[in-house]
């Protein structure tokens, strides 16, 4: 196959590149424009295996056709995003331009140069503040009520390519609703875990980033957004997945798409942890005691998030392998030390 992932020096992107040149013999085209992806991320891609890379933002409308035709793509695995909620309330068009009609187009360029295949990375963001949760967690049956920008600009993608998939033989697609992304690349060296890439996005917003970042000494503190949720510590819940698991489930898809048809799979582990229990284990795995205060809660911060991923388990027969929060913390933290070692 030829496949091109845009995004793909991006975080969950470089995870996906990574596996499929060293799991596959597919070609692999990367579309990316640099803007949070970084050069150093490519280099390592590029020392597992050759692929093309094209420097180009989404909105280059013409050029996108263009590259589509050129490389022969039959697979398309969108990453190219723009992802930070907070930013999305402030600046909706920006979410709406680069995620809703960015996507929008490519998928216009898709359907017109024979692509038959189109991965879309969507959010739980979509399910917006769930309440009536069932023991099992969120199911992709549960009502689509984003609560933000970000949320909605890939919803708006969603029915996009649902739409177009209806009305186009031939083009289909599968979506995940990622819960919350976290870890980096497992890889060991003389037995040492060693992560290649992992999560660089400058001012991260993220549970697992900023604790690591506490671990090596970046931040000097950190703040636990409320301990007055209704769970078991007060502290926010949800359901971490590391990106590794995540990528599997991407390459998986590839292949699903090949005997089933087009849908939509919520990407998480079922299980939640809260931020006291994240952040105590960041502590335990690296043996760094760091500051921890409390804080308001975070406008719009449900307490508790959690996927059904019954469907994705079932059908896809994906089966995660790193499940332990404890290696999600270890190999966010050996990432973040590496990051800073350069
Ligand atoms: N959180 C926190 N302190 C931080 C960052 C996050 O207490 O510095 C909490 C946040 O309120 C939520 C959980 O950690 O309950 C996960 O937040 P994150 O931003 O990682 O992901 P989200 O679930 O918002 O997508």
């Amino acid at each position: 196959m030829n496949i091109l992932i845009t995004g793909g020096a991006g975080y969950i992107g470089a995870h996906v590149a990574k596996q499929l040149l060293e799991t596959t013999e597919h070609n692999i085209v990367i579309l990316d424009n640099l803007s949070t992806g970084i050069a150093r991320t490519l280099d390592t891609l590029h020392s597992i295996r050759e692929f093309a890379f094209i420097n180009l933002d989404l909105k280059e409308f013409d050029k996108i056709c263009t590259t589509l035709k050129e490389y022969q793509i039959d697979t398309i695995i969108h990453f190219a995003a723009s992802i930070v909620v907070p930013e999305s309330v402030e600046n909706p068009l920006k979410y709406y331009m680069n995620n809703t009609v960015n996507t929008t187009n490519l998928i216009r360029c898709a359907v017109a140069n024979g692509v038959e295949r189109f991965i879309f990375s969507s959010t739980a963001a979509t399910y917006g503040e769930p309440v009536n949760i069932s023991e099992n967690g969120i199911s992709e049956a549960y009502p689509t009520e984003p609560i933000n920008p970000y949320g909605m600009s890939k919803l708006m993608s969603e029915r996009v390519l649902r739409d177009t998939a209806k009305a186009h033989d031939g083009f289909k697609y599968v979506i995940f609703r990622y819960f919350n992304v976290a870890g980096a690349d497992i890889h060991y060296r003389d037995d040492m875990l060693e992560p290649r890439i992992g999560q660089s996005f400058p001012n991260a917003t993220h549970l697992i980033k900023i604790a690591s970042e506490c671990a090596v000494g970046k931040r000097a503190k950190m703040a636990i957004f409320g301990d007055d949720f209704a769970t078991a510590d007060g502290t926010g819940v949800r359901d971490y997945i590391h990106v590794d698991d995540l990528a599997d489930a991407h390459i998986r898809a590839i292949e699903y798409l090949e005997t089933h048809p087009s849908d939509i799979f919520n990407a998480g582990y079922g299980k939640g942890y809260s931020v006291k229990e994240v952040i105590n284990t960041m502590k335990e795995v690296t043996g760094i005691n760091f500051q921890v205060d409390i804080a308001e809660r975070r406008a719009g911060d449900p307490a508790t998030l959690i996927s059904d991923n019954s469907k994705i388990k079932s059908l896809m027969h994906w089966t995660p392998k790193y499940e332990d929060l404890k290696l999600i913390c270890k190999s966010a933290y050996e990432w973040e030390k590496r990051l800073s070692e350069v």
